[in-house]
C-alpha cells in the first residue's frame, strides 16, 4: 500500500542554528499530533548530523537534498550517498529541477545517483516535471514520461518499488503559481499508467507520487484529496514550522475520503 508523505525541501536556506531550531519546532509539533501521513524534512548537508541528533527520526524522517554520482574519492566538494546515510538520513531528493537546470544533471547522472542511494538503503524522492513552455505546447506528458524512462526504467521492479516520485511542474516551483488539483491529478494518473506499463499495476498502485510547486496550507487539502496525489514536496512553506504543519494536517481533513 502506498504511503501518504509530506516532505520539506529546505533548499539553500537556514544557518545551522536556524535549521536545528526549525527541525526542533517541527519535531515538537509532531509530538502531540497524529499525522495521517509520513513527515520528512530534507535539509542542507551541513545540517544533517545535527538535525538527526535533535529530532525523533522515527516520527520525523530526515533526508538530504542531493548526493554525488560517485561513491567516494577525488570529487572535491561532493557528498556521497554513504556519507548521507551515515548521518542518520533515510531519504534523498534526486533530480530536483534546480539541480537539472543549474547544475546540468542529466538522466545518465541521475541513474547513478539513484543506484548509489538505493545501495545505502536511502529512499530517493525522485523529481520530474515539465517547464512552462512544455506545459503550453502540450508536450508535458511526453517530457515526464521520458524523464522517468531514461533515469529509472533500468531498475528492477523491486528497486523501483523503493522510490518515491515527486511531480513538480517547474513553472509552479517558487512562483506562487500552483497547478490546479485537476492538472496535478491528470499528470499523477499519467505517471501511474507509465509505471504500470513497465512494472505492472501493483507496483504502480503502490508508488507514492507527491506533488510539488507552491503548495501551502490553503491549497494542500484540495491537491491531496485527488486519488493519485499521495502528498507533497514542499519548498518555501517548509521553512516555517506552522505552515509546514498546516500542510501535514491537510491530510487529517481528507483522510477519510481517500483511504
Ligand atoms: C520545491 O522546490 O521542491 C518546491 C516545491 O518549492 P515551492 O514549494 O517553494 O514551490
Amino acid at each position: 500500500m502506498r504511503k501518504n508523505i509530506v516532505a520539506g525541501n529546505w533548499k539553500m536556506n537556514t544557518t545551522l542554528a536556524e535549521g536545528v531550531g526549525l527541525a526542533k519546532d517541527v519535531n515538537e509539533a509532531l509530538k502531540n499530533a497524529t499525522p495521517k501521513c509520513d513527515v520528512v524534512i530534507c535539509v542542507p548537508f551541513t545540517h544533517l548530523a545535527s538535525v538527526a541528533a535533535a529530532i525523533d527520526t522515527d516520527k520525523l524522517g530526515l533526508g538530504a537534498e542531493n548526493c554525488a554520482d560517485h561513491v567516494k574519492g577525488a570529487y572535491t566538494g561532493e557528498v556521497s550517498a554513504p556519507m548521507v546515510a551515515s548521518t542518520g538520513a533515510k531519504y534523498v531528493i534526486l533530480g530536483h529541477s534546480e539541480r537539472r537546470q543549474y547544475y546540468g544533471e542529466t538522466s545518465e547522472i541521475l541513474k547513478e545517483k539513484v543506484n548509489l542511494a538505493l545501495a545505502e538503503n536511502l529512499t530517493p524522492i525522485f523529481c520530474i516535471g515539465e517547464v512552462l513552455e512544455q506545459r503550453e505546447d502540450g508536450t508535458y506528458n511526453e517530457v515526464v514520461t521520458k524523464q522517468i524512462e531514461e533515469a529509472l526504467f533500468d531498475l528492477t521492479a523491486e528497486d523501483f518499488s523503493k522510490l518515491v516520485l515527486a511531480y513538480e511542474p517547474v513553472w509552479a516551483i517558487g512562483t506562487g503559481k500552483t497547478a490546479t488539483a485537476e492538472q496535478a491529478e491528470d499528470m499523477h494518473a499519467h505517471i501511474r499508467s507509465v509505471i504500470a506499463g513497465k512494472y505492472g499495476k501493483e507496483v504502480a498502485d503502490n508508488t507514492s507520487i507527491l506533488y510539488g510547486g507552491s503548495c501551502k496550507p490553503s491549497n494542500a487539502a484540495e491537491l491531496f484529496a485527488k486519488p493519485d496525489v499521495d502528498g507533497g514536496l514542499i519548498g518555501g512553506a517548509a521553512l516555517d514550522a506552522a505552515s509546514f504543519m498546516g500542510i501535514v494536517n491537510a491530510f487529517k481533513e481528507i483522510f477519510s475520503l481517500k483511504r
